[in-house]
């Protein structure tokens, strides 16, 4: 059930190993520690709430901007190491910690700004947007500004030259030890071209044309029933000759900025973040060349089961050709 649920989910972030993951992400903490910055004029003097502060770092980071006030507010017990590190920074006079739930705690005033760092696997795994929806709905005042204040999606097709090295390795039984295990093939195959989002680090090799943007979120404006839904098209054109193996799906997410603004982006042609990229795979490869097109659509939803695991519907053709439809899902294991 969903409080059962909840403390799983708590629980995992009472720990040190998650929040060092995140920490040493510097694409990540550096994208925040910027984009508050680029944003300081919106932060200076104002009241900030730091949905899901973990160890404070954003809340430290906004106090450094020039917050008047920040509550950090942080349901696992990691808020007390975040409360330890913002006296060790000096900012205990304007960023208060608060143990809670978002959903349950009691703000003395209306904020200018809400920061979180809310994003998960393929966006929306774990995530706690809910939450921060929940923030925006109830503290920020009208007008006000979210620190990341848009999310977009994309998909590339991609080859998987692993894959089918894998795939190859039973043909080769034979020569090595003189027993044909060839057939294997097939059952390899349809193990790991299963229902199960990879969350793997794709090569830029292996994307096979330039990546189609399929949906965006604006943080100000999205609610909780967008989000029972999140659907787009998408068609992309090959750059060549090769064996599409599947779908990948990334995000990015951006920050205001006076003439552009500062994207975190998880793409496979950036730098690696821990979010890595997912991939959905096919049943089987399919052949494709110069032009050919892979189009379709993607909706993701939250599982019946967990309403923190997503699930990933796709429809697609290959050059024409229809795939068949395939509902993917997170495996347990990640959070
Ligand atoms: N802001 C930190 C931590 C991000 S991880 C950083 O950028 O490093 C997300 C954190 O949000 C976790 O520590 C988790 O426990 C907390 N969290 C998630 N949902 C929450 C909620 N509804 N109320 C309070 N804290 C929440």
């Amino acid at each position: 059930d969903k409080s059962v649920q909840d403390h799983l989910y708590f629980d995992s972030y009472s720990d040190v190993s998650i929040h060092e993951e995140m920490i040493a992400d510097s694409v990540r903490t550096n994208a925040y520690r910027l984009g508050i910055a680029r944003n300081a004029a919106a932060v200076r003097g104002k009241a900030v709430l730091d949905v899901g502060a973990g160890t404070g770092v954003l809340s430290v980071f906004c106090a450094q901007a020039g917050a008047r006030k920040v509550y950090a507010v942080e349901a696992s017990s990691i808020a007390e190491q975040a409360a330890e590190i913002v006296r060790l920074n000096a900012v205990d006079d304007r960023v208060e910690v608060i143990r809670g739930r978002l959903e349950d705690v009691e703000l003395p005033e209306r904020v200018d700004v809400i920061v979180s760092e809310w994003m998960g696997y393929a966006l929306l795994h774990e995530s706690m947007l809910n939450s921060v929806l929940v923030a925006r709905d109830r503290w920020l005042r009208p007008g006000g500004l979210m620190l990341p204040s848009r999310a977009e999606l994309f998909v590339a097709p991609i080859s998987d030259l692993v894959l089918e090295e894998r795939l190859r390795f039973w043909g080769s039984v034979k020569e090595r030890y003189g027993v044909d295990m060839s057939c294997m093939a097939d059952f390899a195959r349809r193990c790991i071209m299963n229902r199960d989002i990879a969350v793997v680090p794709v090569a830029v090799e292996d994307v096979l044309s330039h990546p189609a943007r399929f949906a965006e979120l604006d943080l100000g404006a999205v609610t909780e029933e967008d989000l029972q839904n999140v659907r787009g098209t998408f068609c992309c054109d090959c750059f060549g000759s090769a064996s599409v193996s599947g779908l990948c799906v990334w995000f990015a997410v951006s920050f205001p900025g006076e003439d552009k603004p500062l994207v975190l982006s998880t793409s496979p042609f950036k730098p690696e973040t821990h979010w890595k990229q997912a991939v959905l795979y096919l049943d089987e490869p399919v052949d494709v060349v110069q032009d050919t097109r892979v189009e379709g659509e993607i909706r993701m939803f939250p599982s019946e089961e967990s309403s923190r695991h997503i699930c990933i519907h796709v429809d697609c053709t290959i050059g024409g050709l229809k795939m068949k439809s395939k509902t993917y899902s997170i495996p347990d294991g990640y959070s």
